[in-house]
């Protein structure tokens, strides 16, 4: 990052993997700056996020203010922001900042980025995200100009710094092929239905049951629905599990999360919540309900499970959603772009292989990287 900014970029996208510790990368940028008398702005779009780098910084030592309706102003030299509120308070909030830092930078080519990043014009930028990719096709290349990638998964992996994933599919997936797309992912409602069918959710359940019963999951559904559907199956088959959405109140929410980490839920069912933001090494599966044509979904959903913690030596995917086979192994390499996305790029290898005798799903080879096979 240093470098690119040094040869005279002054808007640079930092790629680097879910759990690969991009806010602590970013936070140490902003303390080198801070050190240097700049002003910095760090901009997360969702409250988690910003309480997420309000202590990541706190960790740090980097005194901060916070810009959100629960927080009184301050004139500090740091400020993180949640988007909303700072679009909004552009005029009162005149501090002249000199960096700005966008958190999940793949949203802002959203209006109320753009609005802030108008605003600063003379700043330098730094995005970071683990998924430079929108599902609209737009590319970031409109805002950065340089792309600079981190340490790929494979590496993080080797490096202990992310847990070995296994990834298990059924042999028989929901057949798709009849769903529409509707911008650039399925059909919500039709997928939905599809997904609701009661032999689908009793296979993941099953799955589970057999191959990690207790081990702390979260479960991607397609809606709050689905995701109530998928909970209330696990109950019945003796787990504790809940389902959790926008509509959850923050502190239910946050209760929920951390109980899966204290071991007092084993499953958390949710619809699009958990994708973003939520750190909880201790998650060591994830059950994938949610079919997806989103690469940037996909690798967040798995994401979730990638983090190191005591006991954890690996983690597990059910992917019921055929999402692996689609997008390809969570460690599988990745070309990133700012460009606009093409279709062919980032295509998964079609030569993955499920092991007849346990279900696992690997690259293709003389013996099964699971169970030896
Ligand atoms: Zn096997």
């Amino acid at each position: 990052m240093r470098k690119s900014y040094g040869a005279g970029a002054s808007r640079i996208c930092y790629q680097l993997p879910t759990g690969g510790g991009k806010t602590v990368a970013f936070a140490f940028v902003v303390a080198s700056a801070v050190k240097r008398g700049k002003r910095v702005l760090i901009l997360g779009h969702r409250q988690e996020i910003v309480d997420q780098i309000s202590a990541t910084l706190t960790g740090m030592g980097v005194i901060h203010g916070i810009i959100s309706p629960d927080y009184p102003p301050t004139k500090l030299p740091v400020q993180v922001a949640s988007v909303l509120t700072m679009a909004r308070r552009l005029d009162r909030t005149a501090q002249p900042f000199d960096l700005l830092v966008i958190d999940e930078c793949h949203h802002a080519t959203a209006e109320s980025w753009r609005t802030i990043l108008a605003a600063y014009p003379q700043a330098k930028v730094l995005g970071v995200t683990a998924t430079p990719i929108r599902l609209d096709g737009k590319g970031l290349d409109e805002i950065f100009e340089t792309m600079v990638a981190g340490p790929d998964v494979a590496t993080l992996t080797r490096g202990k710094f992310l847990v070995p994933v296994t990834v298990f599919t059924p042999l028989h997936l929901p057949n798709l092929s009849q769903l529409r797309t509707r911008a650039g992912d399925f059909a919500l409602e039709q997928l939905s239905a599809k997904m609701s069918d009661h032999a689908v959710i009793a296979s993941a359940v099953a799955d589970y049951k057999e191959r990690c019963p207790g081990v702390p999951a979260v479960v991607f559904g397609v809606d709050c629905a689905h995701s109530e559907l998928i909970a209330q199956a696990f109950r019945e088959a003796g787990f504790r599990a809940a389902h959790v959405d926008g509509e959850t109140s923050k502190d239910n929410r946050k209760k929920l999360i951390a109980s899966l980490g204290t071991g007092e839920l084993d499953v958390l069912s949710n619809c699009g919540l958990i994708s973003e933001g939520v750190d909880v090494p201790a998650i060591g599966a994830a059950i994938l309900l949610r079919p997806t044509q989103s690469l940037a979904l996909y690798l967040q959903q798995v994401g979730r499970t990638l983090r190191p913690a005591p006991g954890k030596e690996r983690a597990v995917i059910l992917d019921h959603a055929g999402n692996v086979l689609r997008h390809g192994l969570p460690d599988a390499p990745r070309r990133w772009t700012l460009r606009r996305a093409s279709k062919s790029k980032n295509k998964a290898p079609h030569d993955l292989k499920r092991c007849k005798a346990c279900g696992a799903v690997s690259a293709p080879s003389l013996f099964c990287s699971a169970c030896g096979a």
